[in-house]
């Protein structure tokens, strides 16, 4: 049974119709050069506020998405994965950030702690094969946390990357929608976002960190670079596998 199927034959609320591939799409052209709150807005509409959540890193431009969520609907769940790899300076930025905007619904989600033990028992997978260490500790944690949810919201935006240029404002992704509110958005954009809600930076963006995940796989952004150039550099690696879509399950 799929994601969306689940949640239709649940008891309680249940969202009106199956979720589809041609629905997303047709909603992601809709929603093109929306408002991100217009879009968070349309994802509750659509999803019902029960079976959404939004997800973040609480890294280095976090504070945008989770301001519209605040405004929106500061119940919303927000899902924060802690890899065990975080910098301490994140977890710091979690707790500010939720405390500052309101939030009142922050999840923090771990690793499994037997998977851990038993395929990554010396902390050292992200040395020797950093797409099974992204696979233990963000791919797997999120789908589990996911799992209640048929939709969800997170920060990509177009400018972040070349792999990122062409994102939706919705996707379909493995029977779930995926919703992108600043995906249209400019840099120029999140900073005033930051500047008319007084909002702190990430407190290692002045240190030269533009994109901020896991401590062995992140490093300084040069200028001209890409934001998420210092992730996995030297690597080949763009993605953690979060956002890799999966091949829509045909009904
Ligand atoms: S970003 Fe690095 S440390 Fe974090 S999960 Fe991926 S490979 Fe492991």
């Amino acid at each position: 049974m799929s994601t969306a199927e689940r949640f239709t034959h649940m008891g309680g609320t249940s969202i009106a119709t199956l979720l589809s591939l041609e629905e997303a799409q047709s909603l992601a052209a809709a929603l093109d050069g929306a408002k991100p709150h217009d879009i968070v807005a349309a994802a509750i509409a659509r999803v019902g506020r029960d079976h959404l959540a939004a997800v973040s890193s609480f890294g280095a431009e976090s504070a945008a998405l989770l301001k519209i969520v605040a405004d929106v609907d500061p119940q919303l769940p927000v899902i924060f994965l802690d890899t065990g790899w975080l910098f301490d300076e994140t977890l710091a930025y979690r707790d500010r950030l939720t405390q500052l905007l309101g939030l009142k619904d922050v999840r923090t989600i771990k690793p499994n702690a037997a998977q851990l033990a038993a395929r990554d028992a010396e902390d050292d997978l992200w040395s020797r094969d950093t797409d099974a260490c992204c696979t233990l500790r963000k791919v797997e944690p999120l789908a589990d946390a996911l799992a209640p949810f048929a939709g969800w919201i997170n920060g990509r935006k177009r400018f972040q990357a070349a792999t990122r240029a062409d994102i939706p404002a919705v996707e379909y992704d493995n029977g779930r929608f995926k919703f992108n509110p600043l995906a249209n958005v400019t840099p120029q954009e999140i900073g005033q976002i930051y500047r008319d809600a007084r909002i702190p930076p990430h407190p290692m963006v002045a240190q030269g960190f533009l994109s901020i995940g896991c401590m062995p796989c992140t490093s300084r952004t040069q200028p001209g670079e890409d934001p998420r150039a210092g992730r996995w550099r030297g690597q080949g690696k763009v993605e953690c596998g979060i956002h890799v879509a999966k091949k829509p399950s045909t009904p």
